[in-house]
């Protein structure tokens, strides 16, 4: 198969194209932006295979979309590029509208146009994988709020109530794929995910931001009180997942993908700052940095995924626990402090965003 990935100098994309190339016989097209969350060192070591191509563009460009799509003809697209920062979204929800709906819009589009060309047998066997979050369900009983809050969890059939302008653009993007679906016959596949953790991750985020500043001696923020609840999968399942879906799903289909790894933030920073006192010792630990700091705006709860249908569908389960797949990320971010420094350069310098008006 040849597969589209885009955003694949993300953080997930990467680790999608890490894995298409690193352990099957696939071919892999990179279309992206390389925004400030997109690097390309990120796939530098696959980047050198004859089955690895890189076209840097815009998904919002329909006509660079169709002039890609006519020189690689691909077989598959896997959809990840977008703005992806909750933070980010509540200071700028512009980037978010045109790059996650517009976007999608224009990607579906010339995809449609792409499949007419194709012969039957291709065209019967061409995917359109939407890769969504679990965010745009909004969030779910907390257990400070009600005793029986874990006999909730998001399944395919949880209506979207989103949150954010962040989970609001991915959700009018999944109905736009699904739309596509049952008007024009496009067969599209959507996954929504939970929470993603390890290697390559963009600084702004929870893990990487933790381990950065503890090694740095700054403060390790917590937004409120850090009960936020989050359920946590490995990058490297959620490629492995993803990977799947596309080979085996059935076209319009949704599969949820999570980690059953539910742990409050505060839990987070806190395993956190045990590991780092194991690998990297400081007098008095790192727990006396944290420092808790004002709640995000609309902030959701808690999130939890229901993972049982690509368990019992496509036979995917994780192979990391949280405990393995937190340690290989310290030990990753440990080994690569010059990759978290160059990506930041010049861009951001881990301050507080999304803090509201
Ligand atoms: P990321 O921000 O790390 O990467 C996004 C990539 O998309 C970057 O390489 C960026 O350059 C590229 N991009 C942005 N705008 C573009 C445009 N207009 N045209 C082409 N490329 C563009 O994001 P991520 O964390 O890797 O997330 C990937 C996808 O997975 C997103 O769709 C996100 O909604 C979804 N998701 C993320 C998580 C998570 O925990 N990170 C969980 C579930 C789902």
């Amino acid at each position: 198969m040849k597969l589209l990935v885009t955003g694949g100098a993300g953080f997930i994309g990467s680790a999608v194209i890490r894995h298409i190339i690193g352990n099957t016989a696939d071919e892999v097209v990179n279309v992206d932006k390389l925004t400030y969350a997109g690097n390309l060192e990120s796939v530098a070591e696959v980047s050198h295979s004859g089955r690895y191509a890189f076209e840097h563009a815009d998904i919002c460009d329909r006509p660079e979309i169709d002039r890609i799509l006519a020189r690689h003809q691909p077989d598959a697209i896997m959809h990840l590029a977008a703005e992806s920062h909750v933070d980010r979204s509540i200071d700028g929800p512009a980037d978010f509208i045109e790059t996650n709906i517009v976007g999608t819009y224009t990607l579906l589009e010339a995809t449609r146009a792409y499949m007419q060309n194709l012969d039957e047998n291709r065209r019967n066997r061409f995917r359109f994988h939407h890769i969504s979050t679990d965010e745009v369900f909004g969030d779910l009983p907390h257990p400070g709020d009600t005793p029986d809050a874990d006999q909730y969890r998001f399944t395919e059939r949880t209506a979207y109530r989103p949150s954010s302008p962040y989970s609001a653009s991915k959700a009018s993007a999944d109905h736009l794929v699904r739309a596509w679906r049952r008007t024009y016959g496009l067969p599209t596949i959507v996954t929504n995910c939970s929470n993603n953790y390890g290697p390559y991750h963009f600084p702004e985020k929870l893990i990487p931001l933790i381990i950065l500043n503890a090694l740095e001696e700054k403060p390790l923020p917590v937004y409120g009180k850090g009960d936020q609840i989050r359920d946590w999968l490995y990058v490297e399942d959620h490629a492995r997942a993803l990977y799947r879906v596309v080979n085996k799903g059935e076209p319009g289909e949704t599969y949820n993908i999570g980690g059953h790894n539910e742990k409050t933030n505060a839990e987070v920073v806190h395993t956190l700052c045990d590991l780092l006192a194991e690998l990297c010792p400081r007098l008095g630990g790192y727990k006396n940095l944290i420092t808790h700091v004002p709640d995000r705006p609309g902030h959701d709860r808690r999130y939890a995924i229901d993972a049982g249908k690509i368990q019992r569908e496509l036979g995917w389960t994780p192979e990391e626990t949280f405990e393995t797949g937190i340690r290989k990320t310290v030990l990753w971010y440990l080994d690569n402090l010059e990759w978290c420094q160059r990506v930041q350069d010049g861009t951001y310098q881990r301050e507080r965003l999304g803090a509201g008006i």
